[in-house]
């Protein structure tokens, strides 16, 4: 059986193994942490990634946790709504929806699925032979056929195969998330813009509210006391926020500087090695598509490597997975795509960080022209997002060693 080693157990990487294993590959799954603790408390899991999370056997069970409901947009901080659907007509559109849920819950089921046999903890993987597929970490070699870097933002795997890349870049923003217990019923699920700023709010299944803020701020501010921050911030906009700002323990708010590629790497692969999630194209987190794109990397990457094992038969999986075989495709298959995303998610943070008010009153009639013109103008900007499907194989659960 061919091996697989991936660097990372983030959604990414979980990911990764959970569909090589079921193309019949061995994997190992290296994970520097000694648990899977997920930071960002929330995550939206979006109709694309829902289809990826099908092709694993997982898409119902995360649907079955959603709790979006009725209205779901864009509001003023006075509570207005620019842009707005509903989730039935989301649902209608897309033939699926959003899901809302906390990270942990995903990261446990993915775990769960890929199985404790295959996850390494509290092993940080040192270095990488692109060529031969050797793995190097602080415990001692692994011996791979192909090797899956889904060692988030700061990939040390990515920086030793692309040295002239120049890295992520500060998006000039920075991000709070939260989780809320909440017993005030129904939710809409609402992005709140305003000058400089941005709100979100998110029931999720549990009775708890996921909550994230951006905000405007010099790279590596500190802040004494983040909820006070919030409050400063966001404490006047409509409600649930101040009410959810007032209950949000401050233990439970993280904050990160948000970090992105201006510039695309050339190729997702270079020898054994296929780049993967965050470590292949971090992008700003407006799309929400982050994860959802990791997820995708994963199914895609199963798929070209299982071609490759079918096409290399009686050739051995360095054949498969090597220069010019199926990694090659799977960089064909994802650069494009996840380029125009990230950029498409930059376009759109770099819209929230308006702080003019005439700059911002233009982008609000925009916004409520857009909607009085058309009510899916929401559903119709993300649909090239929204619509992606898997490969037809890896649709069907149909690995290699389904069809040896
Ligand atoms: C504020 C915010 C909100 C977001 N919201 C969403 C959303 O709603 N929907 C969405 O799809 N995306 C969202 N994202 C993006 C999403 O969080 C990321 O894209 C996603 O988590 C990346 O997953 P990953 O597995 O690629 O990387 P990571 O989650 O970073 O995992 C990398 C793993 O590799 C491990 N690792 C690193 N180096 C080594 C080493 N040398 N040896 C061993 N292990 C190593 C790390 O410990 C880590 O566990 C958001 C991001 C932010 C900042």
């Amino acid at each position: 059986m061919p091996a697989a080693v991936v660097i990372g157990a983030g959604i990414g990487g979980l990911s990764a193994g959970i569909a090589l294993r079921r193309a019949g590959w061995d994997v190992t799954v290296l994970e520097r942490a000694e648990r899977l603790k997920p930071v960002g408390s929330g995550l939206a899991i979006a109709a694309n990634a829902l289809r990826a999370l099908d092709t694993l056997g997982l898409g119902d069970r995360v649907r079955a946790l959603s709790r979006v409901q009725g209205r779901l947009g864009i509001r003023r901080p006075d509570g207005r709504w620019l842009a707005h659907t509903t989730v039935d007509r989301a649902q209608r559109k897309f033939d699926d929806l959003v899901v809302l849920l906390a990270r942990a819950t995903l990261v446990d089921l993915l775990a769960e699925t890929l199985g404790a046999d295959a996850l390494r903890l509290g092993v940080t993987v040192t270095g990488v032979d692109a060529a031969t597929g050797v793995v190097r970490t602080d415990g001692g070699e692994h011996a791979a056929d192909l090797v899956v870097a889904a060692d988030g933002i700061r990939s040390a795997t990515r920086r030793a195969l692309f040295p002239g890349h120049p890295g992520p870049v500060y998006a000039g923003v920075t991000a709070w998330r939260g989780m809320v217990p909440w017993d005030g019923g129904p939710l809409p699920s609402t992005e709140t813009w305003g000058r400089g700023r941005v709100f979100g709010a998110h029931l999720l299944a549990g009775d708890v509210v996921y909550f994230y803020a951006t905000d405007l701020s010099p790279e590596g501010a500190v802040h004494g006391d983040e909820r006070e921050e919030l409050l400063r911030r966001f404490g006047g906009w409509h409600e649930p926020i101040p009410s959810l700002l007032a209950a949000v323990r401050p233990e439970r708010i993280v904050r990160n500087d948000v970090h992105a590629f201006a510039t695309p790497l050339p190729a997702y692969h270079r020898g054994r090695v296929a780049l993967l999630g965050d470590a292949a194209h971090p992008m700003t987190p407006n799309l929400g598509q982050g994860a959802c794109q990791a997820i995708e990397d994963a199914v895609v990457l199963a798929h070209a490597v299982g071609e490759g094992l079918a096409h290399a038969v009686g050739e051995g999986p360095a054949h498969a997975a090597g220069e010019g075989g199926g990694l090659a495709a799977y960089s064909a298959a994802r650069l494009e795509r996840t380029s125009a995303i990230m950029r498409r998610s930059t376009a759109v943070c770099r819209a929230t960080k308006l702080r003019n008010p005439v700059a911002v009153s233009l982008r609000e009639a925009g916004m409520a022209l857009g909607t009085r013109l058309s009510s899916d103008l929401m559903l119709r900007s993300m649909r090239e997002v929204l619509e992606w499907t898997p490969p037809r194989r890896a649709a069907s659960g149909r690995g290699p060693a389904a069809r040896a």
